[in-house]
């Protein structure tokens, strides 16, 4: 297979801290010999784990991004044992535009793993993580929330995994995470994940739903940055004791907890995120904009759970998610 084409700016065996890019190069109309510039920070202090942290995997979630491009700032050698690599905004294009795709290539970079030094420009980024980062690592952490479409109640997830000794170390991670919710998830379609790149090499691997709607909120920032060096101790990359309350475990079975609108109109919800729900109770309602005096369509509940995330704009789509039941461990 062909090198991939990307160039760090950093050395990812020198001991320190330093801060610089992936260099992509990319000609386009505005600049004939132009390269894409993903910011990078690698801290490293002697032999140890390496821990792998991204976020802004898809570009209008921003818990990620908040708690990593601090962690740049805020990280020391001499504090850490092995290293950390950082990379804030994953799918940088995206990053930049707001998207959760590249605007370059319409790249939705959690569904193209494992990429192509040959490709377009998100399928070269993914490439790059799939034979380069992701090798280097022990540990890896993907921050996701819901984008401008969804909004989640703040969980760590991790998946549900052939290797049970492997999952049980994913789990172990989650739990240190320590979001208000631990999600066991059964993914319907792993197919292009970064998640199955890093658990088909064995990677300890971690992710989240933090929040959504396009920004982010003290809150969602807080549970990151909390996780993330919770996250660092559980590896033994930080010392100190981990600091944890209660999360709550949950997990989404199989496909009933997902409920699709088969309708578009104007949403209704009935129900806050978090909230208990019970088999056949109204989650929500979509009104016919075309006209007054219909019906609404009535989405209920298909089990009794936790009503664990939304559509979040006012208007909905068919087929657009309506919201996410997810049931008690
Ligand atoms: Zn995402």
């Amino acid at each position: 297979m062909r090198a991939n084409p990307i160039s760090a700016t950093v050395d990812y065996d020198k001991d320190g801290v330093q801060h610089g890019f992936l260099k992509l190069p990319y000609s386009h109309d505005g600049s004939a010999w132009g390269s894409i510039m993903i910011p990078i920070t690698v801290a490293r202090n002697g032999d140890g784990p390496t821990i792998l942290l991204t976020g802004g995997n898809h570009g209008d979630e921003y818990e990620g991004p908040v708690a990593l491009f601090d962690l740049t700032k805020t990280i020391k050698s001499e504090d850490i044992t092995g290293r950390v690599i950082i990379v804030p905004a994953m799918n940088y294009p995206a990053f930049r535009a707001a998207s959760r795709t590249s605007p370059i290539d319409k790249g939705n970079m959690n569904r193209i793993f494992p990429g192509n030094p040959v490709g377009t420009v998100t399928e070269k980024i993914a490439d790059y993580f799939q034979r380069t980062l992701l090798p280097l690592a022990d540990y890896v952490l993907d921050i996701h929330s819901g984008g401008k479409t969804l909004n989640f109640v703040p969980f760590c997830a991790a998946h549900v995994l052939e290797d049970k000794a492997q999952e049980e170390k994913c789990v172990a991670a989650m739990r240190a995470f320590n979001a208000p919710f631990s999600m066991m998830l059964l993914e319907v379609d792993a197919t292009g994940m970064y998640d199955t790149a890093a658990e088909e090499m064995g990677k300890v691997f971690i992710s989240t739903e933090l929040g959504g709607g396009g920004s982010s909120t003290a809150a969602s920032v807080a549970i990151a940055k909390k996780g993330v060096k919770n996250l660092l101790r559980h590896a033994g990359v930080l010392t100190g004791d981990l600091d944890v309350e209660n999360s709550i475990e949950i997990c989404m079975p199989d496909h009933q907890c997902y409920i699709s609108s088969e309708s578009s109109g104007l949403l209704e919800l009935c129900v806050e995120l978090g909230e208990p729900v019970t088999t056949g109770q109204t989650l929500a309602r979509v009104y016919d904009i075309d006209r007054t005096g219909s019906n609404p369509t009535v989405y209920t509940s298909p089990l009794n759970g936790i009503f664990a995330a939304r559509h979040f704009p006012g208007l909905i789509g068919m087929g657009d998610i309506v919201g996410v039941v997810a049931v008690k461990v």
